[in-house]
């Protein structure tokens, strides 16, 4: 009885401890850098910590889009307050971008938001299998974090950042990525100036992993855009768009592109780039504007307004979130869940068995042997089987009570039962 005791306890101890650690709800501070700069900020991240052979590096994995109820609201779009160098959903010469769009429909309805997420949470579960931890900038269906706010969370919290898109258009191109204009007075503003090169490693490095995987790419690769998020990142940190419209999102596809970008990830991290390397590169020290090398075979110089993404800072009328979040999102997710629900499952089906086991054991060597004594003392463990079995049936009831006594994060078992 003493050891299930312990069992117990352990138990408890175990789950008190590993819940709040492994996925833990991450706040916006206005105290940070650029904070000002940011219009909508309520809403929080969410870290999942891996487990096991923990490479101890975070990878902000920004679903795009998913912010309902934004309207009009507009934020500056570069921290000087300079007007937009290159046109593209936002003309060239405006001071304000929206502050986060709702993005496209793909040709059958889906909201973009919808698959970005699907995305980046087979992204996540790639990443934490392999000992990355991932702050999820958006955890669920909406998030009250504009495009600001959710750069400054990945400066802050991560070592990389890579928002999830899908192009507005209906060609299916293929994947690329959002590079940093070749315009010396944008390369030469900071943040942008001492990372801007890092920015476009990692992009090359996800092109050249979703390439790995048999992902088709648009052009170079790149596409030259003047983004909210580049103007503001202080880590590495990318806008990949995956597709367009017409791209197939089925599962199996959005599989192939989370695994394109988890291996881009790893090519990043392992390779030649530093990703502590957070520090001017000394050769963008140069202000001579001639001096600066063009990030990489870019397809576009920066005229024309591409045909990109045009939701991404347009003022379009917000698609309405599907859902409300409840208590339990951000909390306990996804596989997490998943395997939580496993071993409660598996207690409640091992504790009636492992009772009606040992008790009949119990019984039978007390009957074989005719001692009254042992039969008694069979009866009392058979009690005490009895009511440990219901305790672990009740498990998640008084995981429950516990967490509403000591008011931690409001949380209830999330439909584990
Ligand atoms: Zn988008």
């Amino acid at each position: 009885m003493k050891k299930i005791k312990y069992a117990f306890f352990s138990l408890f101890l175990f789950l008190i401890v590993i819940l709040p650690a492994f996925a833990e709800n991450y706040e916006f501070d206005s105290n940070w850098e650029y904070a000002d700069f940011s219009a909508i900020h309520s809403g929080h991240s969410v870290m999942y910590t891996a487990s096991g052979d923990k490479k101890n590096f975070v990878v902000a994995v920004n679903a795009g889009h998913g912010t309902s109820g934004v309207g009009s609201v507009r934020t500056f779009c570069h921290p000087d307050k300079s007007p937009k160098l290159v046109s593209g959903s936002t003309a060239a010469g405006e001071t304000y971008s929206v502050a986060i769009s709702s993005g496209m429909e793909f040709q059958d309805g889906t909201p973009e938001g919808t698959v970005t997420l699907a995305v980046a949470e087979k992204l996540k579960t790639k990443l934490l299998e392999q000992g990355y931890d991932v702050l999820m900038i958006r955890d669920g269906s909406d998030v009250q974090l504009d495009n600001v706010a959710r750069t400054l969370m990945a400066n802050n919290y991560a070592d990389i950042h890579i928002a999830i898109h899908f192009d507005s258009s209906t060609s299916d191109k293929g994947a690329f990525y959002m590079a940093v204009p070749n315009v010396s007075s944008y390369r030469n503003m900071e943040p942008v100036k001492s990372h801007w090169q890092s920015h476009q490693a990692l992009g090359d490095a996800l092109i050249a992993g979703l390439q790995s995987v048999g992902v088709k790419i648009f052009s170079s690769g790149s596409m030259e855009m003047d983004l909210t998020q580049t103007s503001f990142s202080t880590i590495p940190s990318v806008d990949i768009e995956l597709g367009d419209k017409v791209s197939d999102h089925s599962d199996a596809a959005l599989d192939k592109l989370a695994e394109g970008l988890f291996n881009g990830i790893v090519a990043y991290q392992g390779g030649e780039v530093s990703s502590s390397n957070h520090t001017t590169p000394s050769h963008v020290d140069n202000e001579n504007p001639s001096d600066q090398e063009s990030g990489n075979g870019s397809s576009s110089g920066g005229g024309a307004a591409p045909d990109v993404d045009l939701n991404w800072e347009t003022g379009d009328p917000l698609t309405p979130p599907s859902a409300a979040t409840d208590g339990c999102e951000g909390v306990i997710k996804g596989d997490f869940k998943i395997f939580l629900q496993d071993v409660f499952t598996l207690l409640k089906f091992a504790a009636p068995l492992l009772v009606i086991v040992l008790s009949t054991i119990d019984y039978v060597k007390a009957i074989a042997n005719q001692n009254a004594d042992e039969i008694k003392k069979a009866n009392s463990r058979f009690v005490k089987r009895l009511i440990a079995g219901i305790a672990i049936f009740l498990l998640p009831f008084i995981l429950n009570l516990l967490f509403e006594m000591f008011g931690l994060y409001g949380l209830d078992t999330c439909g584990i039962s």
